[in-house]
């Protein structure tokens, strides 16, 4: 007897759940359409109410994408489309009330993919379309090795599009601090005699973050630097800080790596094509990864404490130390790659900071006096850094500051200047900077 009431119960109650559910379904709704076209690709943010019910299906002649939601109240409207890409002619809708159809019209077939995301801040519930370039704007090609090249930096300016970041207490997005640092970052490399920029996201637009390191190695660069900033759950923690990646990371990422024979040649570059041997190859690989894991960790943790010494001076700072850490843009362990939080959004008054383009101005200034001077002091072997470096002379007997001055066909006082020579007496052994 107690059963049975409990079936019923039961029954009643799975019943009601039911019922609610269609409710519940059925108040879904879109909200707003966001187009974000990138180099890579074009998405499309349907913003909803709820979690949406979605198939799609592509047609060809003309090239459209289907997408069928159901459960859609106020069916009929789409409401008005913010952004535009070249991949997207218009998009439309119909409706009966309860479900919806939107079609994408494409000026080229493309392979979508559609899918759900849950709440994220400041969004809600989104059905997202990647609509990928079927052309992608071709990488630059990589730099030629000349005699003497450029040191190419990779910026990555974190989060973008979709992703805004951290929020700071004002509502101020981190996406929209860390575009502008890169950019003016990038400047000040752009108009450095050997050295160059390469900006991983040109635009408010979002990237995943292992396609990150992927455009960076594209380009040979030699050091990644990807800037943040910082939040936690309550306002008082303020500072900067640099991160490099940790050892276990590191590893664990070589060895993942290594598992992917496709990826040898990608990681390894021109030393690939010596390691013909496959049996050999996994163990040769290994060994040139752990090499240039070496270097670029050592790399990474140099250039971190320089760019500390050089942000100390403009901001406070949350550690003295680099920190070592597991976070998925530093997983490259082929390039140094160091991540820069530039302050606390979270903090109240760093986030005004933040914010000033005065201060945004003075980070990027201290990011690229730190930089600069790293690589001034460790230049690769084969860049214009290095050849400038070795313009220097080794004196040796019977030569006098008057003939080398003529021999490099410079004056006597500019060699006394740069190599702050009281008097114009040299010894044999001296090294002199030669202007
Ligand atoms: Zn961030």
């Amino acid at each position: 007897m107690m059963k049975n009431n409990y079936y019923k119960f039961k029954n009643v109650a799975l019943l009601l759940l039911a019922l609610t559910s269609v409710a519940t379904l059925a108040s879904n709704q879109v909200q707003g359409v966001r187009v974000w076209p990138s180099p890579d690709n074009t998405r499309v943010v349907f913003d909803m109410a709820a979690a949406p019910e979605h198939k799609s299906f592509s047609l060809d002649k003309p090239d459209r994408l289907v997408i069928d939601l159901q459960n859609i109240k106020g069916s009929s409207n789409l409401p008005a489309v913010t952004g535009e890409s070249s991949v997207i002619k218009a998009i439309r809708s119909s409706g009966d009330g309860n479900s919806m159809r939107i079609v994408l019209d494409l000026t080229k077939a493309t392979n979508a993919n559609v899918f759900s995301l849950p709440p994220t801040p400041p969004y809600g519930h989104r059905l997202v379309v990647d609509l990928p370039n079927n052309q992608p704007e071709p990488n630059l090609p990589p730099p030629t090795i000349r005699a003497a090249r450029d040191i190419v930096i990779a910026i990555d300016a974190g989060h973008g599009g979709e992703d805004p970041g951290s929020i700071g207490p004002s509502g101020f997005y981190e996406k929209n601090i860390t575009l502008p640092i890169a950019r003016q970052l990038a400047q000040l490399i752009d108009r450095q005699p050997g050295m160059k920029s390469m900006m991983v996201r040109t635009n408010d637009y979002y990237i995943h973050v292992n396609r990150r390191t992927e455009i960076a190695r594209g380009q040979q660069a030699d050091l990644l630097v990807s800037i943040h900033a910082d939040a936690f759950t309550s306002p008082q923690p303020r500072g900067a800080s640099v991160w490099v990646l940790s050892l276990r990371r590191a590893t664990t990422e070589v060895g993942r790596m290594l598992e992917q024979t496709e990826r040898h040649s990608e990681l390894l570059g021109g030393v690939a094509e010596i390691i013909k041997d496959s049996a050999n190859e996994r163990y040769l690989a290994q060994t040139v990864l752990d090499l240039s894991m070496n270097h670029s960790m050592v790399t990474a943790y140099q250039v971190a404490g320089e760019v500390l010494d050089e942000l100390g001076k403009v901001a406070h700072l949350h550690k003295k130390e680099p920190q070592a850490a597991s976070l998925g843009v530093l997983k490259a362990p082929d390039i140094p790659s160091i991540l820069v939080e530039v302050g606390f959004i979270s903090n109240p008054q760093e986030e005004k900071q933040l914010k000033s383009a005065s201060h945004q101005t003075q980070l990027a200034k201290s990011l690229f006096t730190a930089l600069k001077r790293h690589f001034e002091t460790s230049p690769p072997a084969d860049s214009l850094f290095a050849q400038q470096r070795a313009r220097e002379h080794r004196v040796s007997a019977g030569e006098s500051l008057s003939l080398l001055a003529q021999r490099y066909n410079v004056s006597v006082a500019d060699l006394r200047d740069i190599n702050q020579l009281a008097s114009d007496s040299i010894r044999v052994g001296q090294t002199l900077r030669i202007p």
